[in-house]
């Protein structure tokens, strides 16, 4: 790396989700990206399988979002939207509006993943409240799930690594059991055919606590974070039926399958089940500035409105919420993800990506390879080190492709770009490396 583009020291940078030693020791540094690569200082291209962290989903360095940025900074590069409004935030709300399941087109603005998700179970927490239910108070999420590093996130989380340094947390939290079931549904192509009645857990947890105490369930449709779990056919129906059985409301966690990630705008449109409120982040911007946001449907956004004791009907929100910036790039990737059809792209390709994932069958190490959409994941057997996937990624890395690893699991969410010879790039690296780890 020329000493120029190397930073005096790496000590100051307490890194996210990393081992921050051994990263610093050996570290990995890109400098530019552009399509569907990203850059080393010493110009190397590395292919990126995972849209930086399943967010740059139309690809990087968009000039049409580039240029809306450039030119929202120059013309209003600030505004609360406490008692103030700007247009592009308007704008930007009634857009999603438009392409978020029908009737979920109240928007509530943040700026990540993990802010929606404690936005949702606040407005769902209002929402009780709201229409004189406030014994319905309750949160439902999942083992295994996702939603953040927040304490409402973590709270209905289910990764235990991310929980119990933490303490109590929120109370009057359950959980439903996870759908991940290697043992019967391994190398299942798209989503595993067993395990609908892993929803039936809800009825359990409604007999034990009653429903008059239950506020929402909170699911992602698909989980990344804990090694890409596709959900089993019917299981989402089945939750949203014992959702509206028991007037409980459902939460989807679409941050990482929004737009387009499954071929259609969101997971919701994908299952056909809609749920009361959905939450977003990451590609809402192709991620070139961090935004979040959370859709509730209008049943829930009047309720809240037309109850409140105060002038203000929720007391919640953030100093960057609609951030004009943010506002100017989710518009221009909306525009972008239209006029290039990415969602659309994305379902045709989605067959190839099956395929050439499935093809690594029989590769070493490989317990199970799971995939909806252009989401993919390959689970590898443990190893005593707990190190194996990661070894697997620093040598796609070395090889010239970056992908994710989250435990044993290799997770793969290419750009909606990709092209048929840069999957099979990602499948060769991938085998190669595959044969060079013990
Ligand atoms: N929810 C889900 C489903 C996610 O996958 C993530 C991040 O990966 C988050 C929430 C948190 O998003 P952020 O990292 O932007 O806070």
């Amino acid at each position: 790396m020329p000493d120029t583009l190397r930073p005096n020291s790496l000590d100051s940078f307490w890194m996210p989700f990393t081992p921050n030693k051994a990263f610093k020791a050996d570290p990995r540094m890109v400098v530019r990206a552009g399509g569907m690569h990203y850059y080393t200082p010493d110009n190397r291209a590395i292919l990126d399988a995972t849209s930086g962290l399943w967010c740059c989903a139309a690809g990087h360095g968009v000039p049409r979002i580039v240029e809306a940025i450039q030119r929202a900074a120059a013309e209003l590069d600030y505004a609360t939207t406490f008692n103030l409004g700007h247009p592009s935030a308007f704008e930007f709300a009634n857009r999603l509006g438009q392409i978020l399941p029908d009737g979920l087109d109240r928007i509530f603005f943040t700026n990540s993943g993990s802010e929606s998700a404690d936005t949702a179970l606040k407005i769902a927490l209002a929402y009780q409240q709201a229409r004189g239910k406030p014994g319905k108070y309750r949160l439902i999420g999942r083992e295994k799930g996702y939603h953040g590093t927040n304490f409402g996130g973590i709270s209905v989380g289910g990764i235990v690594r991310n929980r119990r340094t933490y303490g109590p947390m929120v109370s009057g939290v359950d959980h439903l059991p996870h759908t991940l079931d290697v043992a019967r549904s391994a190398f299942s192509r798209g989503q595993p055919a067993q395990g609908a009645e892993l929803a039936d857990a809800l009825e359990r947890i409604v007999q034990l606590h009653d429903p008059s105490t239950i506020a929402a369930v909170i699911v992602e449709p698909v989980a990344g974070s804990a090694g890409v779990i596709i959900p089993p056919q019917g299981y989402l129906k089945r939750l949203r039926e014992l959702c509206t059985k028991h007037d409980i409301l459902l939460i989807f966690d679409e941050v990482i399958t929004g737009f387009g990630r499954l071929g259609t705008p969101f997971a919701s449109h994908f299952f056909d089940v809609k749920p009361d409120i959905l939450t977003m982040a990451k590609a809402i911007t192709n991620a070139a500035v961090p935004m979040g946001a959370v859709a509730a449907s209008r049943e829930i956004y009047d309720t809240i409105l037309n109850n409140a004791e105060t002038p203000i009907e929720l007391f919640h929100g953030y100093t960057t919420s609609g951030h004009p910036l943010a506002c100017a790039a989710g518009i221009a990737t909306l525009d972008t993800f239209k006029e290039e059809r990415l969602f659309e792209r994305a379902a045709k390709i989605a067959p190839y990506w099956e395929d050439a994932l499935h093809s690594l069958k029989g590769e070493p190490h490989i317990v199970d390879i799971r995939n909806l959409g252009l989401i993919g994941g390959i689970e590898l057997s443990p190893r005593a080190d707990n190190n194996r996937a990661g070894e697997v990624f620093r040598k796609c890395f070395d090889a010239g492709v970056f992908v994710r690893y989250t435990g044993d699991v290799l997770a793969f969410s290419p750009p909606l770009i990709i092209e048929k010879a840069q999957i099979d790039q990602i499948v060769d690296t991938v085998r190669t490396a595959l044969k060079q780890v013990t």
